[in-house]
């Protein structure tokens, strides 16, 4: 599934190459990953000017020149794919194509379906729920390690609430705890002050490495030009198992923690 560094490079993508064209028509080829329903979403969206592109948590985010929204989330297989005016064919699996007056298109495609675009009115605050932005000034040391206080739940399952920090799945959860030496079933609260610190700056640190890696491909992934991102030629833990942990050579182990395949190292993450 797309996470933060995915989502971003999508949306670097999207950015360079609809920025400032307008909509001419939307066809939805399967009306229900599209919210309104499929003859107002194209009726609404036909016309709007492409204001700016961006990313929230695991969203992207088309906002519009009326200041309306086009949030998609990707979920496991979706694709945001650009397409040249001179383009014959539609991306495979494609579910709704923006078609821009210059003839540019934007396929959504999604084999499993389970993503969705909708058209959010400015003054829905659609991502109420969506907790803090790691690679932003609002995710301090303090502002997290007051996120930790007091919780019972696993670190790693606390990594992946949306709610409580916004982007981050099972790929960089992982990686950020390798990275912080830190056992991924040790209960939140309970990590000591130089832990949560290691923590915080992993995080930052690898999801930084990532976004300039264009992300990782161990599944569907691809960027909005159909190419592949490169950090998983440089993951440490994630579906490693069996291989040696890079930094004390002990054998990487699988787990299962709130039904995840969980990667880490028992030899060096004690934290
Ligand atoms: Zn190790």
């Amino acid at each position: 599934m797309p996470e933060l560094p995915e989502v971003e490079t999508i949306a670097r993508g999207l950015a360079n190459a609809i920025n400032g064209k307008t909509i001419d028509f939307v066809t939805v080829l399967r009306p229900k990953v599209a919210l309104p329903e499929p003859v107002r979403f194209a009726r609404e969206l036909a016309g709007e000017r492409v204001a700016a592109v961006g990313r929230r948590g695991k969203f992207v985010v088309l906002t519009f020149g009326s200041g309306r929204q086009l949030v998609v989330h990707l979920r496991m297989t979706g694709r945001l794919i650009v397409q040249p005016a001179e383009a014959t064919i539609l991306e495979p699996y494609t579910n709704v194509v923006l078609v821009f007056r210059d003839g540019v298109r934007v396929c959504f495609a999604d084999v499993r379906q389970f993503g969705r675009m909708r058209l959010v009115e400015p003054e829905e605050a659609w991502a109420a729920e969506l907790g803090l932005e790691p690679l932003s000034h609002d995710f301090s040391y303090e502002g997290f390690s007051s996120l930790l206080a007091g919780r019972t739940t696993p670190i790693k399952v606390f990594l992946l609430d949306q709610r409580r920090i916004a982007g981050i799945g099972n790929i960089y959860a992982c990686e950020a705890l390798w990275a912080a030496r830190i056992r991924p079933n040790r209960p939140a609260g309970t990590l000591s002050k130089p832990a949560r610190r290691r923590l915080h700056a992993s995080i930052i640190d690898v999801l930084r490495r990532a976004v300039e890696m264009r992300g990782t491909s161990v599944d569907d992934y691809v960027d909005a030009d159909g190419l592949r991102g490169g950090f998983q030629n440089v993951l440490t833990v994630y579906g490693r198992d069996g291989e040696r942990c890079p930094r004390c050579e002990r054998p990487i182990v699988r787990t299962v923690l709130a039904q995840r395949g969980t990667w880490w190292c028992r030899g060096c993450q004690t934290g």
